[in-house]
């Protein structure tokens, strides 16, 4: 069965102006990223307040998968969707660019 809402691999990046690092990475695995420093320029790649912050997003998405996954059981699987970025720093901003 597809979920309504399909998360797809995190991806850290770096928040100082400039940097440009990025790394993809597993949600099980961004517990590992709290307080790491940027190997580019230093900066901290994720705060505590961040990490929990996206935990809150990620059990949001899941609660709302259970609660509507009896709505779309028998639909075929699909590609079609549209691709929504979530950027859990200052202000958790939401865009679908
Ligand atoms: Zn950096």
């Amino acid at each position: 069965m597809n979920d309504l809402i399909e998360k797809l691999d995190p991806e850290i990046d770096c928040d100082k102006e400039g940097c440009g690092y990025t790394e993809k990475t597993k949600y099980e695995l961004l517990k590992e990223f709290i307080n790491k420093r940027c190997p580019k320029c230093g900066s901290n790649l994720l705060t505590l307040d961040d990490y929990l912050d996206m935990v809150q997003v990620v059990d949001f998405v899941d609660n709302l998968n259970t609660l509507l996954s009896p709505l779309i059981k028998d639909e075929p699987e699909t590609d079609e969707g549209t691709v929504i970025y979530v950027k859990m720093h200052n202000g958790k901003n939401i865009a679908n660019n």
